[in-house]
């Protein structure tokens, strides 16, 4: 039976997207985010959704037929008994043929407060058996979109729609920046009843965008930053296929996202992506700057904690946040030099702390490179994952503005070249061990969230270095390597 593939979006309202632009704009926007398909409602138990027959329907299809996106329908099944059951897969199979579908996603949710779903697993099967035969008989696909947590729907007949239909879209959109709490939740719920050897090839999960109307984000910026997570998230687990809710309110800067993260062949997807080549647009106001540009502003002094110094352990680490500190220091001349300083000497390593750079309002000195370990949240799980940054307090620092932009600075170079993402992989010292740090943050009113959105700032603003693509001149004047031997 015909699968789902690559990245999908789904539509609600055809009539509503067609009003913004015409049906060969929305194509080429699909074509250049990468979409393989897109899934506009097809109806609502026995009845048609007026998208099937909208008069632009006909030339859509046409225009996505050019830059190779299926359109596909989704259907909300009702089946409250048997005949219905029957009566809904003799109409879905109708409406996609009627509308030539590349496929049909079955939307099957059921909730108190909706029931949606009102069959048992009798009427399931007798709708599923009717549905996915009919589709695979005129080379339809077809696909599972339903709640992403099944232990929280006990009522719904899950069974029956996972032995009828391979691939299981669940909806994990989330109106936070952090999807991955979701996805994790969702992936235990599923794994628990799709066999584990199918698992890998049969989970294509549901992921943000969303945003006003039936599920509403706070701001652009959230929506964008959850996109961006899930599509990480994709990435990174390695899932064959995935799809977005939905492309109906979704704005403008989120095709932007899709347009520059390509999608990972799933076989390549757990290499370790060159972070100098992720490509990330710059969707806010201010000054583009490429990496070079941002190290040269930062000012780093790399002035390292000697190897062998009890509080440099040396352990690798594969950084995934960036913690914040303030020094706690507001003696004058606690810049980030005599920081630097202090890491090197004899009460550091009595004390075993360590952190990876310290920020004043000239100056970064960096103590620890990036991919080893220090001492700096008194957790063992923040020290052995998270980068660690001491911002100065000094109290004849000459500018504080300009050492909290430094720092912000920092935190989004840094982040950008190992491909975390802002805010939701910055954290705060207190978040890992409760203690009051970074202090001056936390004191001043709306300080962590300024601080924050400032390091979203510069982060949208980074761009790659702009290199050009030379070859190396012919002969043997650079001799030896790997290449060369083989
Ligand atoms: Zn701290």
């Amino acid at each position: 039976m015909k699968r789902t593939a690559g990245r999908n979006v789904f539509v609600t309202d055809l009539a509503k997207v067609l009003k913004k632009m015409d049906g060969a704009a929305f194509a080429d926007r699909l074509g250049k985010a990468g979409m393989k398909g897109v899934w506009i409602r097809a109806g609502r138990g026995p009845d048609r959704d007026a998208n099937l027959t909208n008069p632009k329907l006909v030339s859509l299809r046409t225009e996505l037929r050019k830059v190779g996106v299926e359109l596909w329908g989704w259907h909300v099944p009702f089946c409250a008994d048997q005949p219905a059951a029957s009566d809904e897969a003799s109409k879905v199979l109708k409406w996609a043929d009627d509308a030539d579908l590349a496929g049909m996603a079955v939307d099957a949710e059921r909730t108190p407060e909706s029931p949606r779903f009102r069959g048992t697993n009798r009427e399931a099967v007798t709708y599923l058996k009717a549905l996915t035969k009919g589709l695979d008989a005129s080379g339809r696909g077809v696909a599972f979109s339903s709640h992403d947590q099944p232990p929280l729907h006990s009522n719904m007949p899950f069974g029956p729609f996972l032995d009828y239909i391979e691939d299981v879209c669940p909806q994990v959109y989330y109106t936070s920046a952090k999807p991955q709490i979701r996805l994790r939740k969702s992936i235990d719920g599923y794994k628990a009843l799709i066999p584990a050897a199918d698992f890998a090839s049969r989970y294509k999960p549901t992921g943000n965008i969303t945003m006003t109307e039936d599920v509403a984000m706070p701001d652009v910026a959230t929506c964008l930053a959850a996109t961006s997570k899930f599509l990480d998230l994709v990435s990174d687990g390695g899932f064959g296929s995935c799809s977005f809710w939905c492309a109906d309110n979704a704005p403008d800067e989120i095709w932007k996202l899709f347009a520059h993260t390509p999608l990972a062949a799933p076989q390549a997807a757990l290499a370790a992506k060159p972070a100098s080549t992720r490509s990330i647009p710059a969707f806010a106001e201010g000054k583009p700057m490429n990496l070079d540009a941002a190290q040269l502003q930062l000012n780093i002094v790399q002035d390292y904690v000697p190897e062998g110094n009890s509080n440099r352990p040396g352990t690798r680490m594969s950084a995934t946040s960036i913690t914040i500190h303030n020094t706690d220091n507001s003696s004058r001349g606690a810049n980030a030099a005599a920081h630097a300083r202090y890491m090197k000497g004899p009460d550091a390593q009595k004390r075993q702390v360590s952190w990876h750079f310290t920020v004043d309002d000239k100056y970064v000195y960096q103590s620890i490179p990036t991919n080893e370990m220090a001492w700096h949240t008194a957790t063992r799980q923040g020290n052995e994952t998270s980068i660690g940054i001491e911002i100065c307090m000094h109290s004849d620092m000459a500018d504080v503005d300009a050492c909290y932009d430094r720092a912000a600075l920092l935190t989004a170079w840094l982040a950008y070249r190992l491909g975390m993402h802002v805010p939701s992989n910055v954290y705060q010292h207190h978040d890992w061990s409760g203690k009051n740090c970074p202090r001056v943050l936390r004191a001043k009113k709306n300080g962590w969230t300024d601080f924050l959105a400032s390091v979203q700032n510069h982060f949208r603003n980074l761009g790659p270095v702009d290199a050009p693509m030379i070859a190396l001149p012919k002969g043997d004047h650079h001799h030896g390597g790997p290449a060369a031997q083989a």
